[in-house]
């Protein structure tokens, strides 16, 4: 571990792609050695999201003085008045802990990760099976309003244009392949040795 250099893995993708559930699984792997970037938001957490877990919760106020003092690597206001960033500090805290950095972010702050660290990060796109899949999927969670799903539906055709400028791109259509795909992915770019293949 004595020449540690700290990796960044980007996953993008429209709300209701899976991509969290790929994000999550990759963190379960011990060979990546990954932690979470935990974001800050001004949204309001949802369900049992918890701070300083899911994200660090701030409030629109504090989120905007942070963006003046320049302590972002990247925001953005993903949602009206619903601000997204990424905390320099963040990045710091990870690395220091010699682990790699996992992002579960939209596309553009995605891209400006990827733009900012171009030979460290490995940016990945999760395409859904369609739009229309999406909004089964976001109805289903059960999270959001009705005028929400619609705000992150209209949000996603323009994302989808956005995935030939990632690195690599998933399809999310089985959730069993992508999650393989995704740690082959991984392991490349961590240039890991490959595992034989059990049959248990
Ligand atoms: P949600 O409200 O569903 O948690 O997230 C809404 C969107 O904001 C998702 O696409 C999520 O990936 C994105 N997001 C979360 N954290 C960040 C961040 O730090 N920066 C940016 N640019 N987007 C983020």
């Amino acid at each position: 571990m004595k020449d540690f250099k700290g990796k960044l893995f980007v996953f993008s993708a429209p709300s209701g792609s899976g991509k969290t559930t790929i994000v999550r699984h990759l963190l379960k792997q011990k060979k990546f050695n990954l932690e979470f970037s935990i974001s800050a938001t001004s949204r309001e957490p949802r369900g049992f999201e918890k701070d300083g877990e899911d994200y660090y919760f701030i409030d629109l106020k504090d989120f905007k003085n942070k963006i003046k003092s320049d302590e972002f690597l990247e925001w953005e206001e993903v949602y009206r008045d619903n601000f997204y960033g990424t905390l320099k500090s963040e990045v710091e805290r990870i690395w220091a802990l010699k682990k790699h950095v996992i992002f579960d972010i939209d596309v553009v702050g995605g891209l400006r990760i990827k733009k900012k660290f171009p030979n460290e990060t490995l940016s990945v796109f999760v395409k859904p099976p369609s739009v229309d899949e999406l909004k089964i999927r976001l109805k289903k969670r059960k999270t959001e309003s009705e005028e929400k799903i619609n705000m992150r539906i209209a949000k996603a055709s323009v994302e989808l244009a956005t995935a030939p400028q990632f690195d690599k791109i998933i399809k999310n259509y089985d959730l069993h392949v992508a999650l393989e795909e995704a740690e082959e992915l991984m392991s490349a770019f961590l240039e890991l040795e490959k595992e034989p293949k059990t049959n248990s």
